[in-house]
């Protein structure tokens, strides 16, 4: 795939999974002898609208395209996170039924075998169901995280250990024990659910409508452009240099392409957010604005120090603003004939922070 990153817009999961792996050609990665384990985000239990947990339906564009190309041997692995129960997550994001409906297991990984690895000085058990499969397809969810600030590939595969495991990683301090462990396991293909991440914490509550989902073979460098899309410094996320020294994968550079599919589908900005969206939403003017620039928007003001929320310009944002101008500035192509402007359809978090913090 070579530095390339696949971003579908749009609102339906399953249809977006499948046209990306179209797009990237995967059925040329796999063949229909491999074990192909999938790896969803389901650290509690409950439904992806919270924003928390990654959409069944992702999964099942991703296993209709994986079964049409004659891959049979598929299973859906996850552990929640320490002290909760698996089966109660795989329940309450639907994935008992999806399981039901193509005929593919669940596999609680906190109940697996493990085997010892290390790199850099560290051991590390890593469940030997993810280790064994020909081709580990991972699923996170593009969300924040109250240690981490953001979670999405690579932090993704701390659902591969045992809950004993996830205690010692949370001990070291979690950004080496996660750099190792993507070290130690490799994931082939990274499908992310950018659909509605949680806007502050892993656990869901406030989610954020991007909507889009991503599709790159390196964690390092999808990771790298999350940061991005969610207005966080590269800096900020310790174990994502790291990775890249470890030789885990590139950090996104002037070279990266990024292969942009049904740009002309983009939902539009669902007017009923949370109350912490809300909180930062009234900040700006929309109209008829797509959730991928709200969502940038909603982002970069939560990244903004809070004490610099009042002195913003006036802000501008949807397709509402075309040909309109004015003093104040214009988020997104769309708002470009204001006085001061964000370039891009949509722009990222971090090039609306970036000038907001120019300006104040
Ligand atoms: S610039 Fe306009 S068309 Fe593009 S994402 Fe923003 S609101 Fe939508």
């Amino acid at each position: 795939m070579q530095n390339r990153i696949y971003v579908n817009y749009g609102s339906d999961p399953k249809a977006m999974a499948y046209e990306l792996m179209a797009e990237a050609d995967i059925g040329a990665l796999v063949s229909p002898d491999m074990r192909i384990a999938l790896k969803p985000n389901l650290v509690v239990a409950k439904p992806a609208s919270s924003g928390a947990t990654t959409h069944s339906e992702l999964l099942a564009g991703v296993i209709e395209y994986l079964f049409e190309r004659g891959c049979k041997k598929i299973e859906i692995i996850e552990g929640a996170w320490v002290g909760a129960s698996t089966q109660a997550a795989f329940r309450a994001a639907g994935y008992e039924a999806l399981s039901k409906t193509y005929g593919v297991p669940l596999f609680d990984t906190k109940r697996d075998q493990t085997s010892s690895r290390s790199y850099a000085g560290l051991a590390i058990d890593v469940c030997n169901k993810a280790l064994n499969a020909d081709f580990l397809i991972n699923l996170p969810v593009l969300k924040a995280h109250c240690q981490t600030t953001l979670t999405c590939a690579l932090k993704n595969l701390k659902g591969c250990i045992s809950d004993a495991q996830k205690r010692r990683f949370h001990a070291l301090g979690l950004h080496k024990p996660i750099a190792v462990l993507n070290k130690l396991l490799k994931q082939h293909l990274i499908i992310v659910d950018a659909l509605n991440g949680d806007l502050s914490f892993e656990e869901g509550g406030t989610p954020v409508e991007m909507g889009r989902a991503l599709l790159c073979d390196d964690p390092v460098l999808v990771d790298s452009y999350a940061c991005e899309l969610m207005g966080v410094s590269i800096d900020e996320v310790e174990y994502m240099p790291l990775s890249a020294q470890y030789g885990v994968g590139r950090l996104k550079n002037a070279a990266t392409e990024i292969v942009e599919l049904n740009a002309d589908r983009k939902p539009k900005a669902n007017p009923s957010l949370t109350r912490g969206a809300q909180a930062l939403a009234r900040y700006a003017q929309q109209d008829q604005a797509c959730s991928a620039c709200y969502g940038s928007l909603i982002h970069a003001l939560h990244r903004l120090d809070a004490r610099k929320l009042k002195s913003l310009p006036p802000l501008y944002i949807g397709q509402g603003f075309r040909g309109k101008s004015g003093r104040g500035l214009g988020i997104g192509r769309c708002a470009s004939g204001f006085s001061e402007h964000v370039g891009g359809c949509p722009p990222t978090a971090q090039a609306i922070l970036d000038k907001l913090t120019g300006l104040l």
